[in-house]
């Protein structure tokens, strides 16, 4: 019998933000859907010759007892583990016991972007931790199906940040390529099928989520997604249009694709969408991409491929701030990406930052009201919060405004030191942003009237009562 290898998105005290999987309590973009680097990790370990099985202990809100009581994990060769950013040390010792448990099985755990950036504490974390088998810190490119495959399912020492390929610790390295036909083995997607998962846009489930390129070139001063993968890498047109296939066959209705920037490749994203609408899924897909490269062109050959929904980062209504944070987009622009959506009937998610350094109380409610004249069918308001490792922490720590005491992944509260407004104002001003956007009778009359299916209905009212 083929020996299994457990994917694992472990249990946590409380709602969290982890890599691929963005969540906060009180935000409108609050759903669950099942992790990116888990999927693509799927691929890794069948590859190597393991069934993978894969639980999600969040959505199955089950503590680690209850995890480790779980019927079918004995037998487990091994398992892949996310970790969330702000709690590695505890989720490790948590892990360490469950491992333990299984019987001292091979633990390998993805890399949160922290890590990425922080060599000192990964380095520490190594050393503080030789049961661990590795620290997977690209999904994209890594040895794990050759360590698993080679039975590298014991400890190898010691740990070697230096030379990559040879050891358990997989570090990218930094090249900017485009175009490149990347081959990943194809991810294992019926195990992530799961009738709760949804996203805030779903309009039909199941639900799954596609990588088609990682990595993101543009430098938006706050942004630390963009350091994730320090290369830009698309992978295999062919293989990825073969994945959507087996999605569509395997029942899935929906689609999200993971990239930080879909379609920035002209080129590629044109061969891809073309050879994607030749074959007329049943499917309809979601991404996110950029202001400048939703081209008229683009986005009519998207819709034609299956897109329904497209998230935007708007930021903010003035474009000197949006200049100053290295996104430099008109705001004629914006409009028209916008309408040229609404005509297309493709639906689109304004990402608003709310609370600049230097923004008065009249500058966060005009970027309201400029995030609600676009029309958007959806927008998640964050409130600007310096995040590590990003060339906006660098300035704020120059420029005396991070509140270095805190730091909020989830973006729900700000560690600045705002110049204009206190943190009460910021807060109160984020509950006016939600409710102005969402809780409008006019809003909710567009959004009931939208609901063409049981499952868009539930998703309304699981999200409304908070209890996804
Ligand atoms: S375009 Fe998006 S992913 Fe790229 S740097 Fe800017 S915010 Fe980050």
């Amino acid at each position: 019998m083929m020996r299994s290898y457990l994917l694992l998105d472990p249990p946590s005290a409380s709602d969290f933000c982890r890599r691929g999987s963005l969540r906060e309590k009180d935000d409108a973009q609050n759903a669950p859907f099942p992790n990116i680097d888990l999927i693509l990790l799927s691929g890794a370990v069948r590859e190597a010759g393991f069934r993978p099985v894969y639980i999600d202990a969040q959505l199955d809100r089950l503590t680690w007892s209850q995890l480790t009581d779980r019927a079918g994990l004995e037998g487990v060769s091994g398992v892949v583990s996310l970790v969330s950013s702000g709690r590695i040390e505890d989720e490790l010792a948590a892990l360490k016991k469950f491992c333990h448990t299984l019987g001292d099985v091979p633990c390998y755990v993805v890399g949160t972007v922290i890590l990425l950036r922080d060599k000192m504490r990964l380095q520490r974390l190594v050393k503080d931790n030789p049961w661990l088998s590795g620290i997977i810190l690209n999904t994209a490119e890594h040895n794990l199906t050759e360590l698993l495959r080679d039975g590298v399912d014991r400890i190898v020492e010691p740990f070697n940040i230096a030379t990559q390929r040879s050891t358990q610790l997989m570090v990218p390295d930094v090249k900017v390529r485009y175009g490149d036909a990347h081959k990943m083995p194809q991810p294992d997607h019926a195990i992530f099928k799961d009738r709760r998962y949804c996203f805030p846009q779903s309009k039909r489930g199941p639900v799954t989520c596609v990588q088609f390129s990682f990595g993101c070139p543009f430098t938006c001063e706050f942004c630390i997604d963009n350091q994730l993968y320090q290369k830009m890498l698309y992978r295999d047109v062919d293989d990825v249009v073969e994945e959507l296939v087996e999605v569509d066959r395997l029942g899935f209705r929906e689609v999200y694709f993971k990239d930080l920037t879909f379609a920035l490749h002209k080129a590629t994203a044109i061969e891809f969408l073309t050879k994607l609408a030749a074959k007329r899924l049943k499917l309809k897909w979601l991404c996110t991409t950029r202001i400048d490269v939703a081209t008229r062109e683009m986005l009519t050959l998207m819709k034609k491929a299956g897109c329904y929904g497209i998230e935007f980062g708007v930021e903010h209504s003035k474009e000197s701030t949006r200049r100053r944070i290295d996104k430099r987009i008109k705001n004629d622009r914006i409009h028209e990406v916008f309408k040229d959506c609404r005509r297309l009937r493709i639906n689109t998610t304004a990402f608003i930052m709310l609370a600049f350094e230097d923004d008065t109380e009249e500058d966060v409610r005009d970027t309201i009201r400029f995030a609600r004249a676009l029309r958007p069918n959806y927008v998640s308001f964050n409130v600007v919060n310096v995040l590590p490792g990003t060339a906006y922490e660098d300035r704020a720590r120059r420029e005396g405004f991070l509140r270095e005491s805190s730091s909020d992944y989830g973006f729900a509260a700000s560690n600045i030191k705002h110049r204009f407004l206190t943190p009460e104002q910021v807060e109160n001003l984020r509950r006016e942003a939600l409710r102005s956007f969402y809780f409008t009778p006019s809003m909710i009359l567009a959004k009931l009237l939208e609901v063409r299916s049981f499952f868009e209905l539930r998703k309304l009212i699981r999200l409304g009562l908070g209890t996804i």
